[in-house]
């Protein structure tokens, strides 16, 4: 059995998860969305396929909220931990059932993953 790649949590550890594969893209994105939900100058985000992501901790806490202001105009699903905050993932309209956009920043050590060692964010707005 393959060890998980990696292992991330939200800021308060309610909500933890694996992710068993390598994301098929990292990006830096500054959109509205994304600088909002994480009060600062945007996310860090690792498309990782969805039967990958395997949620261990704090189903009960995962809270959504949909957007319909979209670039597409179709709606985007975002997830996040009700007690800390922390936005998990999100999902586009045209990657629903296939990818989450996890928030690169809640996996172990993601600078080191993506900014240091591996590869350099694909840079977006
Ligand atoms: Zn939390
Ligand atoms: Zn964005």
């Amino acid at each position: 059995m393959a060890s998980p790649a990696y292992n991330g949590s939200c800021l308060c550890g309610s909500v933890s998860f694996t992710v068993v594969s390598e994301p098929s893209a990292v990006l830096a994105c500054y959109c509205v969305h994304c600088s909002k939900g994480a009060g600062g100058l945007g996310q860090v985000i690792a498309k990782m396929a969805e039967s990958d992501v395997n949620i261990i901790n704090g189903h009960d806490k995962i809270a959504r909220c949909v957007l319909n202001d979209t670039s597409s105009g179709a709606p985007k699903e975002k997830f996040f931990c009700s007690s800390c905050g922390s936005t998990l993932w999100t999902v586009p309209a045209g990657v629903k059932g296939k990818f989450l956009m996890v928030r690169a920043t809640l996996l172990d050590n993601w600078y080191v993953h993506f900014l240091l060692s591996r590869r350099l964010p694909k840079f977006t707005r």
